[in-house]
């Protein structure tokens, strides 16, 4: 079923995306990776994944935040793997800061990273889906998508943003075999959280040692990060037969943080 089928993953040259790419090759899937990083070292996961995995493996390095390089990446990808079957929108990025100092660049970057890049995105990729009469679109939501954390203003509209957008495509789609789901993580130790714990304990005015267990892990009630191989293997059941009545949803992977 996911054999030979053909997936976009935004930023997967790190954490979640790298782990969602991981499990797609290992499922059978051609991936297009995307995101940034040192050239060489991408070059490397590349041709690892295709090696491990026997898929094809290609990289895009679009930049999200530019729509030319987003029609590029899905140009590149049909040129490549001759259709786009799956795509999921992960590529992301944070700020900590309290609204009243939160810089404007920042606010509008991160609307654009985490949230536009998925509607050019869809519209360039859901056509195709519609007329083969089979689609997957995963969408990397977050627990902030369900519920707000003080300092993360542009990251929790955002990810709230990302579950209207999911909701709405579902629904446009949903007679024509493709799902629109989003996966809404708790916290996950990758770059993008590890990067963070500095600025919390500086707005929170707290140690980085009590920002790991009273933030992050505080409102976790299994007291443990959520792992990229669960978000890998939740995406790729997403692309499954057994996963075909499933759209629209909004699926936490939080260790129990969003039933409190
Ligand atoms: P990460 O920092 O490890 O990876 C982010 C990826 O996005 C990298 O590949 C990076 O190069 C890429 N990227 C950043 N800006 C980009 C741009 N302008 N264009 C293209 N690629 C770009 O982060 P992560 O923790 O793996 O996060 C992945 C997604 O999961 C994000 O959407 C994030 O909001 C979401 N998420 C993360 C957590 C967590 O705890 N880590 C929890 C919930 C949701």
């Amino acid at each position: 079923m996911t054999q030979g089928k053909n997936a976009i993953i935004t930023g997967s040259t790190s954490g979640i995306g790298l782990g969602i790419a991981e499990a797609m090759a290992a499922a059978g899937m051609n991936v297009m990776l995307n995101g940034f990083g040192d050239a060489a070292e991408i070059e490397a996961i590349r041709k690892r994944l295709a090696a491990d995995h026997s898929v094809k493996v290609a990289y895009n390095g679009a930049d999200m935040t530019k729509p030319d390089e987003i029609e590029a990446l899905v140009a590149q990808t049909d040129r490549d793997f001759g259709q786009v079957d799956v795509v999921v929108n992960n590529a992301g990025i944070q700020n900590v800061q309290p609204i009243e100092d939160f810089p404007t660049a920042k606010w509008d970057a991160i609307l654009a990273i985490n949230l536009t890049s998925a509607f050019h995105t869809t519209r360039l990729t859901l056509g195709g889906m519609k007329a083969r009469g089979w689609g997957r679109i995963i969408n990397l939501a977050s627990a902030h998508g369900l519920v707000a954390s003080p300092f993360k203003s542009a990251y929790v509209a955002a990810k709230h943003g990302m579950l209207g957008l999911t909701k709405t495509v579902a629904l446009e789609s949903a007679e024509h075999g493709v799902t629109v789901n989003a996966i809404c993580p708790g916290y996950v130790l990758t770059p993008l959280v590890e990067k963070q714990i500095p600025d919390t304990a500086k707005a929170r005015g707290i140690s980085e040692e009590a920002v790991v267990r009273d933030v992050l892990l505080g409102g976790q009630p299994t007291k443990q990060f959520v792992t990229t191989e669960q978000l890998g293997g939740l995406a790729v059941f997403l692309c499954s037969d057994a996963a075909a009545s499933i759209t629209g949803a909004a699926l936490p992977v939080d260790g129990g943080w969003t039933a409190q």
